[in-house]
């Protein structure tokens, strides 16, 4: 690999690292490099600078913080997936993540870097829409925290600032009401469909509210309202997610590639929003 002439800065502190970024507008900051240094490598990217966030403390690791899960940015996909607290009040989390890559990507690759990279058929940016995470980001004008709502805007463009640093996710606990569903063609590969699921449902099993969303199939990750709007109010049964996945694919325009058309990824999304639905009304 053939890289681009460029700077790279390996800063020891978070301030420093704000600093850098907000002084070169075309200043990239490094994490794993599991996406940047092949967009580097074809020219799809050449930024001036690479300011590297290996060594910039308190970037790593999970914690357990009340009602949510606390996951700090530089936390490699492996490292999420393995450990015992995203285990223990997070399987969607834990599932989600065994479907990304392989396991050499899977070791350097980060959940920080793959939310700001916002691929839409990526298994973070939907786990995030999914769970309804919060993205803890800082630069030189400070410190906020972005509803996963208001996270992903389009296809690999997110609301983050390029002066802004990814630096924590907090993802409410969630063991009940869910499911994750992807369809690739081969293990590891980027999936045609991703369908992420999280219900609340009264006693009488009547669903009390809903996120739906779709990765990859229809460019960005998004939720889909129209079939949240049809489960929400009724009992969670079979009945009710068919029509949800038949309202999902009637709502969405869908891509089309040398991997699949748009009916063909159209179907996809019927089908797994159904399964995805079946699956979370079971687990309560
Ligand atoms: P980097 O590559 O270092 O950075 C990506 C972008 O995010 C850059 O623009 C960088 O400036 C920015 N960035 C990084 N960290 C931060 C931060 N903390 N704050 C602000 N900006 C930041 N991903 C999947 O989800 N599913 C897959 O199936 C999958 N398959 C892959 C297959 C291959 C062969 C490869 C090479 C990659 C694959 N990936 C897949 C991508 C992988 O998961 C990446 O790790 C991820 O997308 C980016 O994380 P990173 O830490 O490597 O970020």
């Amino acid at each position: 690999v053939k890289l681009p002439p460029l700077q790279y800065v390996a800063p020891r502190s978070l301030a420093q690292a704000c600093d850098l970024l907000a002084a070169d507008e075309d200043a990239k900051v490094l994490a794993g490099g599991q996406s940047l240094m092949p967009l580097l490598a074809i020219r799809l990217s050449s930024p001036s600078t690479l300011i590297d966030l290996a060594h910039v403390p308190d970037l790593v690791g999970v914690d357990e913080a009340g009602s949510y899960v606390h996951i700090r940015a530089m936390t490699t996909h492996q490292q999420v997936i393995a450990s015992p607290i995203v285990r223990e009040y997070l399987p969607f989390v834990a599932e989600a993540g065994a479907h990304i890559a392989h396991a050499q990507i899977r070791s350097r690759g980060t959940l920080g870097g793959s939310i700001a990279h916002g691929d839409g058929a990526a298994e973070w940016p939907l786990t995030v829409l999914t769970l309804d995470a919060m993205v803890e980001v800082e630069g030189v004008r400070g410190r906020r925290t972005i509803e996963s709502d208001d996270l992903f805007v389009g296809p690999y463009m997110t609301s983050i600032a390029p002066d802004e640093i990814v630096t924590d996710v907090w993802i409410p606990k969630k063991t009940e009401g869910w499911s994750f569903q992807e369809i690739a063609r081969r293990a590891g590969d980027y999936g045609l469909a991703l369908v992420g699921v999280s219900t609340e449902t009264g006693p009488d099993g009547t669903c009390t509210s809903a996120r739906i969303t779709v990765g990859a199939a229809a460019g960005t990750v998004q939720r889909v309202p129209a079939a949240e709007d049809s489960v929400v109010g009724n009992v969670l049964d079979e009945r009710t997610a068919r029509r949800a996945g038949e309202t999902a694919r009637e709502s969405l325009s869908f891509i089309s590639d040398i991997h699949g058309s748009n009916n063909y990824r159209g179907h996809l999304v019927q089908t797994l929003v159904t399964r995805a639905l079946i699956e979370a009304g079971a687990r309560r």
